[in-house]
């Protein structure tokens, strides 16, 4: 077999930087060597300036999202707290259900799946209870739906409420001010649009969200998680010390190091245009083949994924045939709509050429299984998207 050169343009994981995979393949240093100590540190440092959080304490620990939504949970809420989650789908469910795993009274306001609820209705939530925190998906990965994350962030905060946002499938790709916003915690991963294999639980804490743990009258449930642990390593690294709890993922911390250094080198603000704009042109694909968008109206559609209504008469049957064609897309998420829609991730170093092969596969596969799409047409309005975009 050789190297498998199918486009995979799943929501994560994504195509990774060559640069990047090489830097695993790395001989696996001493977790606690000077190297090791400072390449570490550096990242953390790094981590600040991606989520724009300069007063935010990053935590990185080997784990999946959901490690990282369990570390925000478990940190934060208590037995018996009242928290508030603003629900667009799978992983908002995902987010009730962990957090009363760690014993917290969880309200849920959520829309019909493509919506996000309007913020009248959070709002209205927020002064009928006093809520300890507001866990918020920034993209719902199930939908491609994205939150209004900026005006829920203020909402909390003019509340006295923490505000928790999951950007698994956002960070680096959507934009997010963390200080600036005032959102207490912003959690992600490391396989979507940071670019490095999945493996990586990353979350960065403002004050607050620390004071709140600070001032915690039950100890956290999860033990691999707690804070309690993990901020002196966190704070060791930084310092160029020595230290130990649980062993980092050492070669994927290489891999963060080089893929951090793509996105700072180019910039936040042109990371996040780049998707924008990759994003477009997928939507301007969609428009012109006369495929239906689950997200309700554009102003909430992600950039970093489309979820699309599959047409007439075409099933999930039809991703098999679009791998042969040569890109692997995803099925459909939501329990309420998955047989109906496929997903095209577009997060990390996504090139043009990759967002017109993805299309071009799509149109060559539908047709294969007999829908009535224009040949081209998708392909064609991707095109002119980016070019115009160029100019
Ligand atoms: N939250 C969101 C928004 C996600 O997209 C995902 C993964 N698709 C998760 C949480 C969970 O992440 P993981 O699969 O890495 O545990």
């Amino acid at each position: 077999m050789g190297t498998d050169r199918r486009l995979l343009m799943i929501p994560g994981p994504i195509e990774f930087e060559p640069d990047v995979l090489n830097a695993m393949s790395r001989k696996t240093d001493s977790h606690v060597s000077p190297d090791f100590i400072a390449l570490f540190g550096s990242c953390l440092r790094r981590l600040r300036d991606v989520f724009r959080a300069p007063d935010g304490q990053p935590f990185v620990v080997a784990g999946s999202g959901t490690t990282a939504m369990e570390m925000a949970a478990a940190n934060v809420v208590e037995p018996g707290d009242a928290v508030l989650v603003v629900s667009t789908g799978y992983f908002g469910e995902r987010n009730a259900r962990l957090l009363a795993r760690h014993g917290a009274e969880v309200e849920v306001v959520e829309a019909p799946p493509g919506d996000v609820p309007p913020l009248d209705t959070v709002e209205a939530a927020l002064k009928r209870r006093a809520f300890k925190a507001m866990f918020v998906t920034h993209v719902d990965t199930s939908t491609g739906v994205r939150a209004d994350a900026e005006a829920l962030a203020k909402l909390a905060r003019a509340h006295g409420v923490l505000s928790v946002f999951d950007g698994v499938c956002a960070t680096a790709g959507e934009v997010f001010e963390q200080t600036a916003w005032d959102a207490d915690i912003y959690l992600t991963a490391s396989q979507k649009a940071l670019g490095v294999p999945p493996g990586l639980a990353i979350v960065m804490a403002r004050p607050r969200a620390l004071e709140a743990w600070r001032q915690r009258t039950h100890p956290v449930r999860s033990y691999a998680v707690d804070w309690e642990e993990w901020l002196p390593i966190m704070e060791a690294y930084e310092e160029g010390r020595p230290s130990y709890f649980a062993t980092p993922p050492v070669n994927l911390i290489y891999a963060l190091d080089v893929s951090l250094r793509y996105i700072l080198e180019e910039g936040m603000e042109a990371v996040w245009a780049r998707h924008a704009r990759v994003a477009r042109a997928f939507q301007a694909a969609w428009r012109a083949l006369g495929l239906r968008m689950l997200p309700v109206r554009p102003e909430i559609a992600a950039h970093t994924l489309s979820a699309v209504y599959y047409p007439e008469g075409v099933d999930a049957s039809v991703l098999a045939r679009i791998a042969e064609e040569g890109v692997i897309v995803a099925g459909g998420l939501h329990p309420q709509l998955k047989a109906q829609y496929f997903r095209v991730g577009h997060m990390g170093r996504v090139r043009p050429a990759d967002v017109l092969a993805t299309v071009g596969a799509i149109e060559r596969a539908f047709r294969a299984v007999g829908a009535d799409v224009p040949l081209g047409a998708g392909v064609q309005a991707a095109q002119i998207a980016l070019a115009e975009e160029l100019q």
